[in-house]
């Protein structure tokens, strides 16, 4: 079954341009230095699954013509991933039951925190999102049947903290992460398509950075890779011009082809 991914957003956890930032790359007029918060879109038969949902949601989903979503997948507790899920309430009024969210305990503990009124039992406020969390239980790595396709949860660490990536079919999307579990990197292998973490050029202690995350590309050897979740220090055309022909940077709106199934 072939599926489409779209990049919702390709930016780091400020966006590009960023706050009261005068740099070349914040004041670049290439609409690929606009990078909103990180998150994906995954189409594929009648299933709409987005990876986390971000500050900037709303105008994401508005510039994509997002009719309706049918689960989203949460990487980790961040706000740059998890603040758009109010926005999620016009979508999710359109499921007779309600629109499920997956997540780590970790982070579904601090999403039920943040969203109380949309998750406590007690709430009788009308127009909370009608979602449901789904809690995943990480035993190694945790493997969930989303409309017939299969999406594998991989832990990946950032800095200390314990998130996820996923893999379905024969791509992967591997936002936030410093390390890469061993475990986690044997499923990572035979990949058409891997979407990862490459926030700047210099070391960072909870991300991965331009040149570890070659190193990763180098190991696992996808046929494809995008880079994600980057910040002001990295120039589009510049920065592509210097990757391997298959290596490049997303960015917003970008859209990839691949089997899913
Ligand atoms: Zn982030
Ligand atoms: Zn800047
Ligand atoms: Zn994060």
């Amino acid at each position: 079954m072939r599926a489409t991914l779209t990049v919702l957003g390709s930016g780091t956890s400020m966006g590009v341009p960023t706050i009261g930032c005068d740099c070349r790359v914040c004041m670049s007029k290439d609409a690929k230095d606009r990078r909103t918060r990180p998150s994906v879109m995954l189409e594929y038969g009648d299933a709409v699954v987005l990876i986390d949902s971000g500050p900037d949601f709303r105008e994401q989903a508005l510039r994509e013509k997002i009719r309706h979503v049918d689960a989203v997948l949460y990487t980790h507790g961040h706000a740059d991933h998890i603040l758009g899920l109010d926005d999620l309430r016009p979508l999710s009024f359109r499921h007779e039951k309600a629109l499920p969210l997956y997540a780590l305990d970790s982070t579904a503990t601090t999403i039920e925190h943040i969203f109380r009124y949309a998750f406590d039992a007690a709430s009788t406020y009308a127009t909370r999102p009608r979602v449901k969390m789904n809690r995943i239980a990480m035993d190694g790595a945790a493997s969930l049947d989303l409309f017939g396709a299969e999406f594998i949860a991989l832990p990946l660490l950032h800095g200390e903290e314990e998130v996820l990536g996923y893999r379905f079919g024969t791509a992967a999307y591997l936002t936030d992460f410093s390390d890469i579990p061993a475990a986690s990197m044997e499923k990572l292998r035979g990949l058409d398509l891997l979407f990862l973490d490459a926030l700047r050029r210099r070391p960072h202690p909870t991300h991965s950075n331009l040149e570890n995350s070659l190193r990763i590309v180098g190991e696992l050897k996808p046929k494809r890779a995008f880079f994600t979740h980057m910040s002001h220090d990295l120039m589009h055309e510049e920065t592509n011009a210097l990757l391997p022909e298959n290596v490049r940077l997303s960015y917003d709106g970008l859209k990839i082809e691949f089997a899913i199934a």
